[in-house]
């Protein structure tokens, strides 16, 4: 069964590059494993998948370190705590979810010489709820240059998670007000080559508006079990 999905994830994501007109290989897709087992993990990576996005950190350093020799890249896309930097800088390729330039300093100083910079991908607010982490689009250009200070963090792109809706023009505002934002920055001669956004609900409209990495869950492993 997730091999079957995974087949069907990577052609709808192929369709929308295609009809949006997108370069192919432009849409990376990002697995979304938290709460899954680690045979379910294995099963995808038989079928070719390698990258993964965790949110609990305990069961994703068991996971990490289960499986460490098939070379995986693993991305923590929870919520940060103080509490919780120094795990992730150790063993994790990727943080997507950066909102506070406290965990930015932690995340850079804890980060292992042993390894190569941190990824890093900031969390934006786009639907601006209350909430939910990330940051609003008037602190971002600040966290933006202080992140690009820090010697052990490499700045990626942007990460989203907007309001969930189902209408798809709808979810194609939200997505465009982010790819706008990314554009500028990058048109302000900063170097960033991730937009993370869309998951298994609106991937499509994320692809439509620029996406360059789905983070799809259920869409690969089916209902998500409880944590
Ligand atoms: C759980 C999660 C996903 C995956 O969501 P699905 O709807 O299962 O595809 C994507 N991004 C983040 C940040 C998540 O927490």
């Amino acid at each position: 069964m997730i091999s079957d999905n995974l087949v069907s994830i990577r052609r709808e994501i192929g369709e929308a590059s295609r009809r949006f007109s997108r370069c192919s290989g432009d849409v990376q897709l990002l697995a979304v494993s938290k709460t899954r087992p680690i045979v379910d993990i294995l099963t995808a990576v038989e079928y070719g998948q390698y990258r993964f996005g965790e949110s609990y950190l305990q069961e994703s350093i068991e996971k990490i370190r289960a499986l460490e020799a098939y070379s995986l890249e693993w991305h923590f896309i929870g919520s940060l705590q103080s509490n919780k930097t120094r795990l992730i800088a150790r063993h994790f390729d990727w943080v997507q979810s950066l909102d506070r330039l406290r965990y930015a300093e932690h995340l850079s100083r804890q980060r292992p010489a042993s390894l190569s910079p941190l990824n890093v991908c900031i969390q934006v607010n786009i639907s601006e709820e209350p909430q939910k982490a990330g940051v609003c689009l008037n602190e971002l250009p600040s966290l933006v240059n202080e992140v690009l200070e820090l010697p052990r963090l490499r700045l990626r792109g942007l990460m989203t998670l907007p309001a969930r809706c189902s209408d798809f023009v709808d979810q194609c505002r939200a997505f465009h007000k982010l790819y706008l934002v990314y554009k500028e920055l990058q048109d302000s001669g900063i170097v960033l080559d991730t937009l993370s956004m869309g998951m298994t609900n609106d991937m499509v409209a994320a692809i439509a508006e620029g996406a360059t990495l789905v983070r799809v869950g259920t869409g690969i492993f089916g209902k998500r079990l409880s944590n």
